[in-house]
């Protein structure tokens, strides 16, 4: 009763277009490893992207479908991590100006109505997937080997990111089931969690009741479905108002819910912006939405 909760959600839906969003390859689900690669996706030196322009077309359609602004002029940004899943070891993405922006979705609580509001929609690639063998559950501590298949590396993704307005682990599932209906109705993606085509992050804090200052938020990974995002918040909320009430701090951390032994676990400590080394990405052109281009995609909602 102390406590109130704020959460905010970031999502990933893969969308559902036949070839990735820089290259020719099949965005097809499964299919032997590594079987859907090439030079580009596989971050070869010289090789070059070139934008799909369905990809463009599903993330406006997303855009205009949340009651987004589209950003007409926009372009392409590089954010840099190493890590084997990503081969160019930097991910193609939009960080300054992201295809849409400020939306409001609306979802129906218990208590009736409720706007949450979107900070913005933008694309970006998704990475390989890594599978690590020897350890627990596929996990990476304990494993004896790890393997990379590049088959979803480039397969397009937009992100949205909700501003912090959710107030349960409940209203953050009517949210992501809203989205998920919203993401099926305009046919940009199968929305298959169980396959990994939407995803979702959940950011969580605490603040005293009665004032207006956020708390510091723990983001939580591996929410793969509704169940995992409820459950996954609701001990959450619990673990930050136990060591509030002790007096303790709570540290900005990436945590990883675990189902099975349900509870969270500290994964990383919050990287931040200057750690990625963004910049304008020099292989792609920036690009301009005519109004007959956006207008032609409302049409088809
Ligand atoms: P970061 O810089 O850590 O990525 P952002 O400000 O970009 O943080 O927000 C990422 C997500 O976290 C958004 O969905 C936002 O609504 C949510 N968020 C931001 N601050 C808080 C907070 N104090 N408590 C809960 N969620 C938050
Ligand atoms: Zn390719
Ligand atoms: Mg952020």
């Amino acid at each position: 009763m102390t406590w109130e909760i704020v959460i905010g959600l970031e999502t990933h839906v893969e969308l559902a277009t036949k070839t990735k969003i820089f290259c020719a390859c099949s965005t097809a689900f499964g299919g032997p490893p590594n079987t859907h690669c090439c030079p580009v996706c596989t971050g070869m030196p010289g090789a070059l992207p070139v934008l799909n322009k369905k990809a463009l077309e599903f993330a406006v359609k997303a855009g205009l479908a949340l009651n987004c602004s589209i950003t007409q002029h926009s372009r392409f940004d590089r954010k840099n991590y190493f890590y084997p899943d990503l081969p160019k070891a930097y991910q193609i993405s939009q960080l300054y100006l992201p295809i849409a922006r400020d939306g409001a979705v609306s979802i129906h609580t218990g208590a009736g109505n409720k706007t949450v509001r979107i900070h913005e929609l933008h694309m970006e690639e998704d990475a390989g997937k890594m599978v690590h063998l020897g350890g627990g559950e596929g996990r990476i501590a304990g494993a004896t080997h790890s393997l990379v298949d590049y088959n979803r590396a480039g397969t397009p993704l937009i992100e949205l990111v909700t501003e912090p307005d959710l107030r349960t682990p409940e209203e953050a599932r009517l949210f992501m089931q809203k989205l998920r209906q919203i993401y099926l109705a305009i046919g940009i993606s199968d929305c298959s969690m169980e396959e990994g085509s939407l995803r979702c992050d959940g950011n969580v804090s605490l603040r005293r009741r009665g004032t207006t200052a956020f708390g510091t938020k723990t983001e939580l990974k591996n929410m793969n479905s509704f169940k995992n995002l409820h459950d996954g918040l609701a001990y959450e909320i619990c673990r930050q108002a136990e060591v509030l009430e002790e007096g303790g701090v709570i540290y900005q951390e990436t945590r990883h819910w675990d189902p099975t032994a349900k509870r969270t676990i500290v994964m990383r400590v919050k990287e931040t912006a200057d750690d990625y080394r963004l910049f304008p990405e020099p292989d792609l052109a920036p690009y301009d939405l005519t109004d007959e281009f956006i207008e032609g995609v409302r049409a088809k909602l």
